[in-house]
């Protein structure tokens, strides 16, 4: 997260002890690579001012960090969100559309100097979003965001559908800053949301508490994120050329919408595409118009495979794709909702994540 030292705080700092703790914490943050920190000119000089007559080892610190401000000016502009640090004048955090507007005794009282806190429902899944797609992903992204670090040393599991528990957690504490990321679980678009989605949902509205928040992406899973190419490659090992050709199949449905919703780890047989069920009907539609063979028999109890499931080892096999391959594919992405996705996610990440990279002294 960057971190906006306001001239209220600055000028504060002589008088105003949790302003110099925070400040002291901030600098040390931002000295472990853990998040960024910006001040305007008149800030920094009261800041150099204060820092000088009371901490010799933080005021090289700062005055080094300082000389970088002029980059994160621009950062500021596009980040989707961010943290302004205010003096003790008001005693509650106040959200103003992109700005979080802290004051230092609340600061103080926390721990939003540590790295924030990014919670998936496996930690495959944080490292996907986060290393992957975050890290990779630049085509519709500011350049002023391309190539900032993640903080990635609190990524945490949720432990699939308890994945509300520790986010009720974390929202109800007020203490730490938290980005939760969950998919939708619907395999067509008039579904509900999933279990794990909703319970999210709820201990959301539970507690108010700015310093914590989620993005449901609206995908089925998130293995419909991964470059159709890294899929295919990774569930070839071993297959005979009817299991290639039916795998195949993918190709012709990656390029619509619906897309987002194929539940790429079930698969559909012969007797499930022909079910009178709302997923089944919504599929055998915009299968067949893909020109997916869906011709297989009348037998209602057959199990012969019309789309093959992939295997549910992809996501965490992905990860270990190289960086390069990923960002090649991930930028050649053209179908407009996955890159879309792809857009929200990175600009939330890196918004949540972001960090310097650590200062050796
Ligand atoms: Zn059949």
């Amino acid at each position: 997260m960057l971190f906006y030292i306001s001239y209220k705080f600055a000028n504060a700092l002589s008088t105003c002890s949790d302003c110099q703790d925070v400040l002291s914490q901030l600098i040390d943050s931002r000295k472990s690579g853990t998040h960024l920190i910006y001040a305007n000119k008149k800030s920094s000089n009261l800041i150099l001012n204060f820092l000088s007559a009371n901490n010799k080892r933080h005021y090289e610190l700062f005055n080094n960090i300082s000389k970088l401000f002029i980059e994160k000016k621009s950062l500021i502009r596009k980040l989707e969100k961010f943290i302004y640090l205010t003096d003790n004048s008001n005693n509650i955090i106040k959200s103003l559309s992109r700005i979080l507007i802290i004051p230092a005794s609340i600061a103080n009282n926390s721990q939003i100097t540590y790295p924030t806190l990014f919670l998936g429902e496996n930690i495959n899944d944080c490292n996907f979003y986060a290393l992957k797609i975050a890290k990779n992903y630049k085509k519709t992204i500011s350049p002023e965001l391309h190539n900032l670090s993640i903080n990635s040393r609190r990524f945490e599991g949720g432990g699939g559908s308890c994945t509300h528990v520790p986010y009720g957690r974390y929202k109800s504490n007020k203490i730490d800053l938290c980005l939760c990321i969950a998919d939708s679980d619907r395999s067509y678009p008039s579904a509900n949301l999933g279990n794990t989605a909703n319970l999210i949902l709820a201990q959301d509205k539970l507690y108010e508490n700015q310093l914590c928040d989620f993005h449901i992406i609206d995908f089925y899973s998130a293995e419909n994120l991964i470059p159709i190419e890294i899929t295919l490659k990774i569930n070839t090992e071993g297959k005979s050329q009817q299991q290639l050709d039916l795998l195949d199949e993918y190709k012709k449905i990656r390029s619509i919408n619906e897309w987002r919703y194929l539940p790429m780890k079930k698969g559909f047989n012969c007797q499930e595409i022909r079910e009178s069920k709302a997923t089944s009907t919504f599929w055998k539609r915009n299968l067949s118009r893909t020109g997916v063979n869906l011709n297989c028999c009348l037998d209602e109890e057959c199990q012969n495979v019309i789309l093959p499931s992939v295997s549910d080892k992809t996501l965490i096999k992905s990860i270990s794709v190289p960086g390069s391959d990923w960002e090649y594919y991930l930028n050649s992405e053209k179908n407009k909702s996955i890159m879309k996705s792809y857009e929200k996610l990175t600009n939330t990440i890196i918004s949540w994540l972001c960090a310097g990279s650590p200062i050796r002294t």
